[in-house]
């Protein structure tokens, strides 16, 4: 099966009580037994429930894997991957890395014992010298959160292995639609379903794939024993946003290039980070790794004027100030004081977050509209 039809039909049957087309909202949190042990196939919600086993059914086959598991957050889901870790093991990170993973790796794990390095990955002999006896897991976010930077996942893929370790990637910029871990090598693949995958700005949603029965079994355990598991209801709305995951993605990326030429020629803009750019220095793994370069985009104004960045976000009218991204509509975010405001400023601006970059995540109303929002911003 190709793409469109996996995210339409793939691992879905019909209801099997009566036939219904889309999968029931099975809003339960018991089954009936006939006799002790004696149910069909189905226990307690925190531990299955059908319309969540729909969802991750979904979730393994649009990422091309063999299990999918679905969780109450992306932070539910990267908790529960790392997890599967003991004290004394080390993870190898991208620096410029979702705020709040990066919170969950220095202010939560760290006090357990499990350490984490954060580094570029542009190049992977500067991972590799990283790496020792106790490394057990190097985590990949590509295209990177805010700086839009690719990582070569085949590339990091082959050196984890070299070394016996797994390679978790957070695909939740590029989607399945235009980028498959799995296929590049990556043993985890995980998402905030809260974004792309949802669609709509209207659920918090987390996702894994992987393709090994062990590993797959260790993160079901986990799922059941620390319980971080969505409801009916919202993996209802995962699925329903996951059937237009292709078409959404086909205009987010048309849109986000046609706002990054705009925004690259204005004056008053020092510099835009979008893949698609030839200049951009790792369009050709881009251009390798994915099938188009998405709906995300960063830039920083002349002079990185904070003040300047603030009343361009503060005079968007269609472009609505808010966290989050990957819903329908589109959104602006100032990194420095919003999405990363959890990572020490020295940190940030090592890796680029500086007081003026505007994070776009734009949306698939008509292009020209959002143009025109922007140019009377920017002014
Ligand atoms: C939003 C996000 C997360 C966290 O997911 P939640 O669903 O908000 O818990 C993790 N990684 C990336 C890249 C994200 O954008």
């Amino acid at each position: 099966m190709k793409f469109n039809t996996k995210a339409i039909h793939g691992g879905q049957e019909h209801d099997p009580a009566y036939g219904a087309v889309m999968p029931p909202i099975y809003q339960t949190s018991t089954y009936a037994q006939s006799t002790p042990g004696g149910h069909k196939g189905f226990e307690y919600s925190r531990t299955h429930n059908p319309t969540r086993r729909a969802l991750e059914k979904s979730f393994a086959s649009i990422e091309n894997g063999q299990y999918g598991l679905a969780f109450a957050s992306g932070m539910a889901a990267i908790d529960a991957i790392i997890k599967t870790l003991k004290p004394g093991d080390e993870v190898i990170s991208t620096n410029d890395l979702y705020g709040g993973t990066y919170r969950l790796f220095t202010k939560v794990f760290e006090k357990f014992g499990v350490k984490f390095k954060f580094t570029g990955m542009g190049d992977s002999a500067t991972v590799e010298s990283l790496i020792t006896d106790n490394t057990k897991l190097i985590w990949v976010e590509t295209p990177t959160n805010p700086m839009m930077n690719i990582i070569d996942i085949k590339a990091i893929s082959d050196l984890a292995h070299r070394h016996d370790i797994l390679l978790a990637v957070d695909n939740t910029f590029a989607t399945p639609y235009l980028q498959r871990p799995l296929d590049l090598g990556a043993d985890i693949v995980m998402h905030s379903a809260t974004k792309y995958l949802g669609g709509h700005s209207d659920v918090i949603m987390g996702a894994i794939v992987v393709n090994d029965e062990k590993l797959a079994e260790q993160l079901y355990f986990i799922q059941n024993a620390s319980g971080a598991v969505c409801g009916p209801n919202d993996s209802f709305l995962t699925l329903r946003g996951i059937k237009t995951l292709a078409v959404r993605m086909e205009r987010h990326c048309d849109n986000a290039k046609a706002v990054a030429r705009f925004l690259e020629q204005q004056d008053k803009i020092e510099r835009v980070y979008w893949p698609g750019f030839e200049y951009h220095p790792n369009h050709e793994v881009a251009k390798a790794q994915m099938s188009d370069f998405g709906g995300m985009l960063s830039f920083v104004t002349k002079g990185n004027d904070y003040k300047e960045a603030i009343r361009i976000v503060e005079r968007l009218k269609i472009f609505t100030l808010a966290e989050s991204l990957g819903g329908v509509e589109s959104l602006a975010g100032h990194p420095a004081s919003m999405t990363h405001a959890s990572i020490p400023k020295d940190e940030r601006e090592k890796s680029g977050v500086v007081d003026s970059l505007i994070r776009l995540s734009v949306g698939i109303e008509d292009h020209e509209d959002l143009i025109a929002d922007l140019k009377q911003a920017i002014g």
